[in-house]
């Protein structure tokens, strides 16, 4: 671990460890619900004990995490496999593409890698309570890492979450509050919760540390791609964290003097929940009014981190796309199919949105491309099955099976 401060993203005020839990106290003071978060904190190493650190030895990615090592609970997080996917590429006619897959992970999604670094800091702290709003993803990875490292996990997510999501977090041990309402509404309820009963809150942006927990993903891909710059990296978008971290891992890199250029982030939202789209589009933020898709890992009204989500698609000089519910069910069956891997809707959203970026002509079929994997398929196999019909059973004998694939015959 290298020394950090917090550094407040909106008016620069930098704040020493544990001086400052979550957001700026001076720009969030005027916070209401309903807008995105003001003053989210972010790390910032000392760039020269960085580059030092870096030096010294192969940068294994904790000298870049603002949490000790000794700290961290013994679950397997992260280190997830990064390939190439041929019969996809050609499919899409690109030439250099690959996924960074993190349907790997145990909880089986990229969550996992924030709530690990959110449970290690409560470790530091002595705090045995994590509280969260999650719209499922994060809260059954927080309930995942709370059981690797016995720690409560209180968890408010909307009624409406995908069952599997609801399953795993309740067996994992966790205490869940099913909240009648959006994932805005739990988000709101947690902080509540969080002030008045105490706990650590782990909410997505909020907690400065869920940023750096997913920044490891591109911390890996940076080290997977042989130690080189894809061109451009795709990622889903809902809150805007995981493509913030994902920026950060390569403002880190250059800052310890490793990488000269940063990889443009595509960021890819669903049509109806598309605040941050519009907000890069125009520079005025407003509210996505009814941001229902299938994707319900990005469905979001008011994206948490939507500041630093624009900022770190303009400094990458990358751009956003939005695509449709139709449109990611297909994308779903075709990378499945192309690559074997089964993703959940908001992570097929990546295949749907680099064709549309490809279309658009800000993303060149010619340049290395990864492709964020976020999340696993089986997670919400209702919304996969949308697109699937199994067949009626056949008698068990030669005869049957024969005549059963000569009807399937087109
Ligand atoms: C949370 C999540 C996203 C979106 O991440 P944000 O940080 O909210 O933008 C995308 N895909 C999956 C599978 C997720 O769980
Ligand atoms: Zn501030």
């Amino acid at each position: 671990m290298t020394p950090f401060r917090y550094r407040c993203t909106l008016c620069g005020l930098s704040f020493a460890r544990d001086e400052v839990r979550y957001l700026c106290p001076e720009c969030s003071r005027g916070h209401r619900t309903g807008r995105p978060l003001e003053g989210v904190l972010e790390v910032v190493f000392d760039a020269k004990e960085l580059c030092t650190a870096a030096n010294n030895r192969a940068p294994d990615e904790d000298v870049f995490l603002p949490v000790e090592r000794r700290f961290f609970p013994p679950l397997a997080v992260g280190q997830t496999p990064f390939m190439g996917a041929p019969r996809l590429a050609k499919e899409l006619k690109c030439s250099r593409l690959h996924i960074k897959n993190d349907a790997a992970n145990p909880s089986g999604s990229l969550k996992d890698r924030a709530s690990f670094l959110v449970v290690a800091e409560a470790q530091r702290l002595g705090i045995g309570k994590i509280v969260a709003a999650s719209t499922g993803n994060a809260a059954s990875a927080l309930a995942a890492v709370c059981a690797s490292a016995g720690v409560q996990a209180v968890i408010f997510v909307p009624a409406s979450a995908p069952r599997p999501k609801l399953v795993q977090m309740i067996l994992y041990g966790a205490t869940v509050v099913p909240v009648e309402g959006s994932y805005d509404d739990a988000f709101a309820l947690s902080l509540e919760f969080t002030a008045e009963e105490g706990g650590l809150n782990r909410n997505t942006a909020y907690h400065p540390l869920t940023i750096e927990g997913k920044k490891t993903a591109g911390l890996e891909i940076f080290r997977q791609n042989r130690d080189t710059v894809p061109d451009v990296i795709v990622v889903p978008v809902g809150d805007g964290v995981i493509i913030s971290g994902i920026h950060k891992a390569f403002l880190d890199l250059q800052a310890a003097g490793i990488i000269e250029r940063l990889p443009r982030l595509l960021g890819v939202q669903a049509e109806r929940s598309d605040a941050i789209h519009r907000f890069v589009q125009s520079g005025t933020y407003s509210d996505a009014l009814s941001p229902y898709t299938i994707a319900d890992s990005i469905s979001v009204r008011t994206p948490s981190n939507a500041y630093l989500a624009r900022r770190a698609v303009l400094d990458s000089k990358g751009a956003t796309v939005i695509v449709t519910d139709q449109e990611i069910l297909s994308a779903q069956r075709l990378l499945a199919s192309m690559t074997g891997v089964f993703a959940e809707p908001a992570a097929s959203a990546t295949v749907a949105g680099l064709c549309k970026a490809i279309t658009e002509g800000s993303v060149d079929a010619r340049e290395s491309i990864v492709l964020l994997v976020t999340g696993h398929g089986l997670k919400d196999v209702d919304a996969a099955s949308k697109g699937v019909t199994i067949p009626s059973p056949v008698p068990p004998d030669i005869e049957s099976a024969r005549q059963f694939l000569r009807d399937r015959r087109p």
